[in-house]
């Protein structure tokens, strides 16, 4: 990944790692690219610009490249992209929930 990198916006556990996730302005120099998950490194590119569902798509996406690398699951492509819409669609419909999981007396 060639972008100069600022400071991690976000850090996520997965599984026994962290991964950094950065707002990049462009990747790989191709419009089309939204965002990459590097196994290698534990760090997660997304291009800022995005409408706010475009960037949590993106970030989902992303996770589920880094969650496939660690837990050792292949998912087609395809799916991913699936699985993007889905787990994105049910975030915003489910806004509640983790605050919900947060609150006392769930562990
Ligand atoms: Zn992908």
């Amino acid at each position: 990944m060639k972008n100069k990198k600022k400071k991690a916006v976000l850090k996520l556990n997965i599984a026994d790692e962290v991964y950094r996730v950065y707002h990049v302005k462009c990747i790989d120099k191709d419009p089309k690219v939204y965002g990459v998950c590097d196994p290698e490194t534990h760090e997660i590119f997304i291009r800022e610009g995005q409408s706010s569902m475009g960037y949590l798509r993106t970030l989902i996406h992303e996770t589920i490249h880094a969650l496939e690398e660690e837990y050792k699951i292949k998912i087609k492509h395809k799916s991913v992209h699936k699985l993007e819409h889905a787990i994105a669609s049910f975030i915003i419909d489910n806004a509640n929930l983790l605050s919900t999981l947060t609150k006392k007396g769930t562990t």
